[in-house]
């Protein structure tokens, strides 16, 4: 082969290398190495989750008492009760299986994307499609998706903790051979799958994948995640143990009582556990659990995405909310009006990324090239720039198509960062475009930017032979690397006139809630430089406002939030005049609210920060360390701080907070992992409304208490008061078994559903330390559960001395519980409203369980089949009218109650 011909092929096989596997190859490849995941721990099987279902205590004894009671000869009730009890553990499964999908569905949403460049395309895709080959681009907060080689590295650190215990992040590059023979820390020119990039940028081709890489070898080591329970259902669990053993008590006293009025031993020991089973709430945590998980389906519908089952709880508490400026409380969508350059201030006109618009001075359009600072402004802004410029992708519709032929106007989107896009976008109007610079300059490094430089570089050669440094940021930190000012003379000592001249400008565009970069560059003598030595003796050439519109959204949200008792902070970057002002046209900032800049936190004590955060209101010039601070001295002062973050040093911060909020657009992978919350729109108002679903959420939760609650003690109290009193049995095992089935199970999922009451976001955020039974719920489920006991008391006992037929009473007994239950169900749908107050349609599903249980129970009463099964017989008409007599006076007295206590609250006032 001639040496031509090599290197052609050579240049082929680079530029083969640049453009990457293309989706054919990608799909094959697919299909010989599989997926790129880790063998991860094996899913709950449906036979298992079935099983588990009869895994409970109470439910073995009542198998086993009903066994013996086949085994003495009644069949029938022994067939129905395990027919009951199957029943009650099919519907346990369901809800089980929905949430337990429901929750891994999730997980596939939260799932990591990786970026590769496919047939030349840069892409994101699910970070398992990855297959060897692949090129794949690295950046600061990206999470590595596999092992692979690197091509090109800028600044690249990377953090592999994971793998090697090292603490302290690593430098890589480019190597001949990765590292044969030498340990994981030991090889520069590799990354590795579950490392973390701190910083810089870079392009790597993948080598191994899934259980291939270094992470699948000690995939044993890192899979345990356990699922977290939340507060509330580890508290409510521990109540369940109380009650069960105050229920259990009760039932042994029933069941001994019966014995020594010399009832059958069997039968009592049946009735005393059936009555345990009926009354220990142990559904009670997995309602929970199904409500949190419709909670976390609901916050999805309205694009937040929850990743910790707590955080929706948590979320309810929420009294601070500390935002980020940048693309959550505005729209990121970045254009530039205002240049300073050369002593002259332009102006910019156009809108969006659309190319069209032009620089003005003095009201007139002038040509870039005509101005030497401004020209040379706008080649540092495109030169040291990351994004690109590109035609909108054409619409899908042929009327769409028509539409924008007709129109003729080209539409353009930028990729990458919106602020280098709209710089983009300006140097474009200037006439300077990335094409005409690419002829002009090749970059040959780059200093990455980040939150806490606030400043980035890059390193250009020109065809001439020359080497620049050309550099852009905050104004204020672009100041401090500068010794000299470019003008229209020619290069000048940057003296403390010239500095304040600047300032003064930056302060006046800032004045105008535009976002201010400055620029910088200098000439290098060699292109053998330090890089610690890029960013010293810079010339300062001039600054770009830009301005970046408020969400519209955003107002209401953070109106919202005051109402509601919950306090916006903006955290930003920017500069404090911008961000006070962005802050005031949003309310954020109000008249006695104070600003407070990353220079005067540095000089702060963490007790003097704890004495003054509750009066801030916005944040500026911070970096992501401060955020720490902030975070932990809202805490102290006693807030539930929910704070967001994109950047990978947001991390600490994102985890620190009750409740870490990452941007599923912007933020990268580490600040997702570290977050209970993943905002997919990256918009303010998402968090709000995620608050709103946390507090319904909640309050749903209460009310299913409520209602359960009260209904077991209402059965546990007629029984037990009937034995007290020397009564028959009130109610037969299958027949408490059956209200169990019927009452606990529809309507109290069905609450879960209840639509959010309309005063949810005017009250005061609750305390994260709260009891679920604080504000009276305890006293209302004592005092309604005591009316349904006595209610189904009285109607047994009077129509025992009525009529003389224990059925009679039985049937109609069993009949109120059901009717006073399905009665109090609406009442559990608010706690400052009574019966007659609350909207009863509002929650189909409600009316629709409670309709089914209606008609279950009319199947037992009248069906002659099932009424030799239930020990049941047809009531007549004035049975009913005693039944819906007696159970109509509970609700009336508890809101009578309840009215008589609002009264006396308000004449207190
Ligand atoms: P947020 O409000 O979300 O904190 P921010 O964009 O204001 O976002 P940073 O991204 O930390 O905060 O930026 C801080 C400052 O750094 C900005 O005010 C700007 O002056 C400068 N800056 C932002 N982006 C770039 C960039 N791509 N290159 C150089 N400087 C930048």
């Amino acid at each position: 082969m001639s040496v031509m011909e090599s290197k052609l092929r050579s240049n082929r096989n680079e530029k083969k290398l640049h453009m990457g596997l293309s989706e054919k190859e990608a799909k094959l490849k697919l299909q010989k190495h599989g997926l790129n995941t880790i063998a991860g721990k094996k899913k709950v099987s449906v036979f298992s989750m079935i099983l588990d279902q009869f895994n409970d205590f109470m439910v073995m004894i009542l198998l086993a008492a009903t066994a013996v009671s086949a085994f003495m000869g009644d069949t029938t009730e022994a067939v129905t009760i395990i027919s009951i009890v199957i029943v009650n553990a099919i519907m346990g499964f369901i809800q089980e299986f929905r949430t337990e999908r429901t929750l891994e569905a999730l997980k596939d949403l939260a799932a990591p994307t990786a970026r590769v460049i496919r047939d030349g395309v840069l892409c994101s895709i699910p970070a398992e499609e990855i297959v060897p080959g692949d090129l794949i681009v690295l950046e600061s907060g990206d999470r590595v998706p596999a092992d692979a080689t690197l091509i090109e590295v800028n600044g690249l650190q990377v953090d592999e903790s994971l793998l090697t215990g090292e603490s302290l992040p690593v430098e890589k590059e480019i190597e001949s051979s990765h590292g044969k023979g030498s340990g994981i820390g030991d090889k520069k020119g590799v990354v590795y799958m579950g490392s973390v990039v701190t910083m810089g940028r870079a392009k790597a081709i993948v080598y191994a994948t899934g259980m291939d890489t270094e992470m699948g070898r000690i995939a044993d080591m890192i899979q345990n995640i356990e699922d977290e329970e939340t507060p509330l259902q580890k508290r409510l669990e521990h109540l369940g143990k109380i009650i069960a053993v105050g229920c259990l008590v009760i039932c042994a006293i029933v069941s001994l009582a019966g014995i020594l009025r010399g009832e059958e031993l069997l039968d009592m020991l049946l009735e005393g556990i059936s009555l345990a089973v009926a009354a220990v709430p142990e559904g009670l945590p997995a309602i929970v659990t199904v409500s949190l998980a419709l909670g976390v389906q609901r916050m999805l519908k309205r694009n937040a995405l929850i990743r910790k089952l707590p955080a929706v709880e948590t979320l309810g508490c929420a009294s601070v909310i500390c935002s980020d400026k940048t693309g959550t409380l505005t729209e990121n969508k970045m254009t530039v009006r205002k240049i300073f350059a050369g002593d002259n201030i332009f102006d910019v006109k156009g809108n969006g990324y659309d190319l069209q618009g032009a620089i003005l001075l003095n009201n007139r359009e002038i040509d870039a090239s005509g101005s030497k600072p401004l020209k040379l402004l706008l080649e540092i802004a495109g030169c040291c720039n990351n994004a690109e410029i590109s035609r909108t992708s054409p619409e899908k519709g042929f009327l769409d198509k028509i539409k924008s032929a007709v129109s003729k106007q080209e539409k353009w989107e930028i990729k990458g960062d919106p602020t280098e896009g709209a710089l983009l976008v300006a140097a474009a109007k200037g006439g300077i475009t990335k094409e005409i610079l690419e002829k002009t300059y090749f970059r040959m490094d780059e200093l990455p930017f980040d939150s806490d430089r606030k400043c980035m570089s890059v390193i250009c050669g020109n065809f001439k032979g020359e080497t620049f440094v050309f550099t852009k940021g905050a104004p204020d930190i672009i100041l401090d690397k500068c010794s000299k000012i470019h003008t229209s003379r020619g290069t000048e000592d940057l003296n403390a006139f010239a500095k304040k001249r600047i300032l003064k400008v930056n302060d006046n565009m800032a004045g105008e809630a535009l976002r201010v970069l400055g620029f910088a560059y200098k000439k290098l003598d060699s292109r053998n430089y330090k890089r610690d030595d890029l960013e010293k003796n810079l010339t300062f050439v001039g600054l770009m406002g830009m301005i970046d519109p408020p969400r519209k959204e955003a107002l209401e949200a953070v109106q919202k939030c005051r109402i509601a008792g919950i306090k916006p902070v903006m955290i930003t970057g920017d500069h404090k005049v911008t961000a006070a002002a962005i802050a005031r046209e949003l309310s954020i900032l109000g008249s006695g609210d104070k600003v407070l800049t990353g220079a005067e936190l540095d000089e702060m004590s963490e007790s003097k920060l704890e004495k003054i955060a509750g009066e801030v209101s916005v944040y500026a010039r911070v970096s992501p360390k401060h955020k720490l601070m902030i975070v932990r001295a809202l805490k102290k002062l006693g807030h539930i701080v929910a704070m967001t973050g994109d950047g990978v040093n947001d991390a600490p911060a994102v985890k620190e907070a009750d409740i870490g909020v990452s941007m599923g657009i912007t933020g990268t992978d580490v600040t997702k992992e570290a977050s209970s919350m993943i905002l997919l729109d990256d918009n303010f108002a998402t968090i709000v409304a995620a608050i709103e679903e946390g507090r319904v959420i909640y309050n749903n939760i209460r009310k299913f208490i409520r209602y359960m609650l009260a209904c077991n003690i209402g059965e546990v109290l007629t029984m037990f008061l009937g034995t007290l009193l020397g009564l028959p049995l009130p109610l037969l095992p299958i027949q408490i078994l059956w209200v169990n089935l019927v009452t606990d199970g529809l309507p109290a999922i069905a609450l879960g559903f209840d639509p959010p009451e309309k005063d949810v976001m005017m009250r005061k955020p609750r305390g994260a330390k709260e009891s679920i039974f604080s504000d009276g719920l305890l006293g209302l489920i004592l005092f309604r559960g005591i009316l349904i006991g006595l209610t189904t008391l009285a109607v047994f006992a009077s129509l025992l001395y009525f009529t003389g037929n224990t059925d009679t009473a039985r049937t109609a007994a069993f009949a109120t519980l059901v009717v006073t239950q399905l009665i109090h169900v609406f009442e559990c749908k608010s706690e400052r409203k009574n019966i007659f107050e609350v909207p009863i349609f509002n929650n189909l599903y409600l009316i629709g369980a409670v309709l089914c249980s209606t008609v279950m129970l009319l199947i037992v009463l009248y069906v002659p089949f099932l009424q030799s099964i239930f020990k049941t017989v047809t009531l007549t008409y004035n049975d009913w009218l005693c039944i819906m007599g007696l159970s109509s006076i509970g609700p009336v007295i508890s809101s009578f109650f309840r009215r008589e206590g609002k009264r006396r609250n308000k004449s207190r006032r």
